[in-house]
């Protein structure tokens, strides 16, 4: 069986978290295209993700899609992911254990699919990935990392579910799109 299949049966019956395989529908191993060289990676599944078995499908991911038009990339065009894979009950943060115990799980990961970019969206991913917190001072920048002997280039942007949760403010938005400006740029060096 090909890595990526194995690694995605291996944890579609992951039990390392015991509140999370409660709480959880079903676990959302990550969505499409798995030879990209764009990994996004955001906080955790929704209550939408969680139903739907696909990560950003809900009110963020309305979000997600429209900064990837912004640089002309569809969500096909990347690969999309989670820092833990199951939902958290009434949505609350990741418990530092269930980051931890997913921790191996995107590393290994990150090492079958050999992104060249990194896109880490909001604190608990740009924390996972960086080991350094703070969005809104680390967002829109670029950090090269050395990854299975490979540089791959870090860019931490703000999560969409912050712009939700400020009614769409036009001047955060505007931010967002700036930032995946330099997403576009980074890829389009790297091609
Ligand atoms: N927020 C996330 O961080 N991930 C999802 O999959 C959906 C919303």
């Amino acid at each position: 069986m090909p890595p990526f299949l194995s690694l995605q049966q291996e944890y579609s019956t992951c039990q390392r978290c015991p509140s999370l395989c409660k709480s959880r529908t079903q676990v959302v191993f990550g969505s499409g295209n798995q030879q990209a060289e764009v990994i996004f990676i955001g906080e955790a599944p929704g209550a939408e993700e969680d139903a739907q078995g696909i990560p950003f499908c809900g009110a963020s991911g309305k979000v997600l899609q429209e900064l990837l038009a912004s640089i002309n990339l569809t969500r096909d065009d990347v690969f999309i992911t989670n820092t833990i894979l199951c939902r958290p009950e009434n949505n609350r943060n990741p418990a530092k254990d269930e980051v931890e115990n997913c921790r191996e799980r995107l590393d290994i990961l990150i090492e079958i699919m050999k992104p060249k970019v990194i896109v880490t969206i909001g604190n608990f991913a740009t924390e996972r990935i960086l080991g350094k917190k703070g969005i809104t001072q680390l967002r829109g920048k670029v950090f090269p990392l050395t990854i299975y002997n490979q540089e791959v280039k870090i860019i931490p942007v703000v999560h969409p579910a912050n712009l939700l949760y400020n009614g769409r403010n036009p001047v955060i938005f505007q931010q967002m799109k700036d930032d995946f400006q330099v997403i576009k740029s980074v890829i389009e060096k790297k091609k």
